[in-house]
């Protein structure tokens, strides 16, 4: 018998597991690792989707359900798919099903609504009880009943009714399925009859003029579409069907693509490089087989020239390539430099495409009428086979790594890709993460450097503004008198300016200056931020508003004062500076739209705004000519942040606001303001010596063991009580010191807490962690999957979530 090991859907994922199916005769040709099949789970033998992760023949100790359809005619996924979720599961601590999910866009998975059909009753059939009767009654009333409808109806103990109605042989359970996004289909008609009958058509006192013109129209161009037959000579549809029942056409359906609007501008250029950019990329295509490396290049040095060059090079040795950008805002420039290389040979993939356009960016990458993807995080999943070389753009952005279940690293997927396609995998940055340097440092990685800008102009000169000065003189704003000349200048010039803000909204917190008290959310343990445009006050974590009015919810006085400056506060003191400028805003507040990221930088890019005010969208990889002052507005938020990463983060922020300005022929100017002039990190970013940087952050890296000198597992519990939450997270860290006692006493471990999350109380959910320092090895892994599943049956933790993630962005 064949059986398939198969990944449920929506199953939990402490304790998720392959489980097996038997594969009916009648779909052995069908049934293959990748495919996603209708299977039924639990005692209800409730519909769902699975996919297969292997196939072996065999007799099964147990009987075994069978697979009742494969979903997908064409092979979704890939060998390399399937292997690439079995490595995300693990490292992930994530379901198969969730895993595989990430290799498939939304728009060509399944959705399987559960319906159940009655049969015919037949005599001798087993009695009913009243609410059977009632229910196989309503059930026969109609062909074929939706699960939830009826559920919906009836109440959830009807599940179990169904149940008996089914073993007692009343009823059928069945499924609806169906695609998501189904395919864009063109009808497509050409002529069926030979030359000698069509021109007795056309000579037919029956053939009209238009019918005429649309065989004509047919013998002239061969296959067309129907819409543009019609178009094009005035006939009308119905006169197409008619020459279709007759037999004198032919029809067939086509697939057409929904293709994404890509900005088109300049007509290809050659790719030339310089002699550093060439020395860089014979480098990086040295090494046979997976070879990763370190691009390290100043900003506007042409790390995205080498990428072009890449490219072409892997598209010419008949390869494919994945490019990934750590943000949306910047894909749409570096797409248009693709586009205008290879035209639709590249694929898009990001989040703000349409589920269609996603669906079929990801089919013409698929089928290969694309072979190179260029997108986001989730582009590294791009249905590519062949993989000539894997681009990782800005790679120590934390953007890379997803926030949202399965939490994999793009990083990590890039490098086992890497490894299965036996190619390079190129890490690229101006300020490279410590951990990827330190790979290159070692020799692990390869390292090419470039070290001067393209267009040969020195770096901009840097002033660092001691904003406790502008205090003391009087000047609260954010703006300093340096800066504010500099702007002024720049208006007069007619040259732009991009100031970058890590803080959106108008100001970071409100308090009371009658109690004191600050204005916190409801149901988070966090300051809730006034929003000028909708005046409200809002929650950044749960989305939480209300109408500002200025009395304290706490003691009831008119005394709310605001305190901080947040993007919109800018632009408004902006408007009172310079009442004549032209500002734009770019982020996530103002972008909520679709396609308005694009607009804004489109319209800035224009010439329609001299002023570009930002968070962090705004710092990177954009590539503004006549941008010639760039100002980080307060550096301190990233100093003084409590995350090892911090120092890498600061460097990295003001390295890359500094790299806005002076891209073309124009030289240019930054502005850093802090209260914190004399800090160490700001200092060595303003005077752009990353080596220095480096050394000095590795050595602490090491003294208080930190990544690159181990890794971390986090573990995190949350529950709406806080107690129980605080509970779970020491009773696993307890458990986790007996493992490690009984069977690894030789592992390296470090355990920190368990101690509150950062933000503890977020939507009234109360948050503890568990951090281990430790190596992740197999025998980690099984430490961490051993403690879970520890947790998983204690009973009184029932109500606690605990997940685990390796290597987070952040420290919870
Ligand atoms: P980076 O990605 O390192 O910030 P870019 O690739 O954006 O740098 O290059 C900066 C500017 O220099 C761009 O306007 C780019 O078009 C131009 N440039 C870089 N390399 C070349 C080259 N080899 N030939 C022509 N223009 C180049
Ligand atoms: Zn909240």
């Amino acid at each position: 018998m064949r059986i398939a090991s198969v990944a449920v859907s929506n199953m939990k994922a402490l304790g998720d597991r392959l489980f097996d199916y038997c594969v009916p005769e009648k779909l052995r040709n069908t049934v293959r690792p990748g495919a996603f099949v209708l299977i039924g789970f639990g005692k209800a033998d409730k519909r769902t989707k699975g996919i297969v992760f292997s196939l072996r023949d065999g007799e099964p100790e147990r009987k075994l359900k069978p697979i009742y359809a494969v979903l997908d005619n064409s092979a979704l996924l890939s060998d390399e798919a399937m292997k690439i979720a079995e490595y995300v599961t693990k490292r992930c601590f994530c379901t198969y099903y969730d895993a595989a999910r990430l290799l498939i866009p939304y728009g060509c998975d399944f959705n399987v609504e559960e319906t159940v059909s009655a049969l015919p009753q037949e005599n001798g059939a087993a009695p009913m009880s009243p609410l059977e009767e009632e229910i196989y009654r309503y059930v026969s009333e109609k062909e074929r009943v939706a699960v939830t409808a009826l559920l919906d109806s009836f109440g959830d103990s009807a599940r179990m009714v169904l149940g008996t109605l089914r073993s007692k042989g009343y009823i059928t359970t069945d499924a609806d399925v169906k695609q998501n996004v189904g395919d864009l289909l063109v009808r497509l008609v050409s002529i069926a009859v030979d030359g000698k009958t069509l021109a007795e058509i056309l000579k037919s006192k029956r053939t009209g003029a238009r019918q005429a013109a649309l065989l004509e129209y047919l013998k002239e161009h061969g296959e067309s579409s129907v819409k543009e037959v019609c178009y094009m000579t005035g006939a009308s549809a119905a006169a197409v069907n008619g020459y279709i029942k007759k037999g004198v056409l032919s029809a067939r359906l086509e697939q057409v693509y929904r293709l994404p609007k890509i900005t088109e501008s300049e007509s290809p250029a050659e790719i030339v490089l310089n002699d550093e950019q060439q020395a860089a990329f014979e480098g990086i295509l040295s090494k046979e087989g997976f070879s990763p490396s370190l691009l390290y290049g100043v900003t506007g040095s042409g790390k995205t020239h080498i990428y072009l060059k890449l490219c072409e090079h892997a598209v010419n040795s008949g390869k494919t390539a994945i490019v990934l950008m750590p943000e949306i805002a910047l894909t749409s420039q570096v797409i248009t430099r693709f586009y205008r290389v290879f035209g639709r040979k590249i694929a898009i993939i990001h989040s703000a495409l349409s589920a269609g356009e996603r669906a079929d960016e990801w089919k013409r990458l698929k089928n290969g009428d694309a072979v190179i993807a260029v997108g986001t995080r989730s582009a590294i999943f791009a249905p590519v086979s062949n993989v000539g070389v894997i681009i990782i753009d800005e790679e120590q952005e934390h953007t890379y790594k997803s926030e949202m279940t399965p939490r994999y690293s793009a990083r990590d997927v890039a490098l086992f890709r890497g490894k299965y396609n036996k190619c390079p995998v190129v890490f690229s940055s101006a300020t490279p993460s410590v951990a990827t340097y330190s790979k290159a440092a070692s020799g692990a990685y390869g390292l090419y450097k470039l070290t001067k800008r393209f267009n040969g102009e020195p770096l901009p000169s840097v002033t660092v503004v001691d904003m406790r000065e502008e205090q003391s003189k009087g000047n609260t704003g954010i703006i300093s008198e340096k800066l504010y000349d500099e702007i002024a200048g720049n208006l007069k010039r007619g040259e732009q300016t991009l100031l970058f803000l890590n803080r959106r909204s108008y100001n970071w917190f409100i308090s009371c200056r009658n109690c004191g008290n600050a204005v916190t959310c409801p149901k988070c343990s966090i300051s809730l931020t006034y929003h000028s445009e909708n005046r409200r006050l809002m929650c950044h974590h749960c989305g939480y508003s209300t109408e500002f009015t200025e009395v304290c919810p706490t003691c009831g006085k008119k005394a709310l004062k605001f305190f901080g400056t947040g993007t919109q506060k800018v632009v408004s003191e902006l408007e009172l500076l310079f009442p004549d400028a032209r500002i734009m805003r770019l982020d996530a507040d103002s972008t909520v739209r679709k396609n308005s990221h694009d607009e804004i930088l489109s319209a800035f890019a224009a010439g329609e705004a001299d002023i570009l005010v930002g968070t962090q969208m705004i710092a990177k990889g954009l590539d503004f000519p006549r941008v010639t002052l760039a100002a980080v507005l307060l550096a301190d938020f990233t100093i003084y942040s409590d995350d090892y990463k911090a120092n890498e983060k600061t460097f990295a922020q003001i390295t890359q606001v500094i790299g806005r300005a002076g891209r073309a022929e124009l030289s240019g100017r930054a502005i850093v303001q802090t209260y914190a002039p004399d800090n160490r990190v700001l200092n060595l970013a303003v005077s752009q010596n990353y080596e220095a940087f480096y050394k000095e952050e590795i050595e602490l890296r090491k003294k208080l063991t930190y990544p690159p000198y181990c890794d971390i597992c986090q573990m995190t519990f949350e529950s709406e009580r806080e107690a129980l939450a605080r509970e779970a997270a020491e009773a696993v860290a307890n458990e986790c010191v007996t493992v490690r006692a009984t069977k690894y006493p030789d592992m390296p471990l470090i355990g920190l807490g368990p101690s509150q999350a950062r933000v503890l109380k977020v939507n009234n959910v109360y948050k503890y962690k568990l951090v281990l320092k430790c190596r992740i090895n197999k025998d980690l892994c099984d430490l961490a999957e051993s403690a879970a599943s520890w947790f998983d049956g204690e009973k009184r933790f029932q109500d606690v979530l605990m997940s685990v993630e390796y290597n987070p962005e952040n420290i919870a």
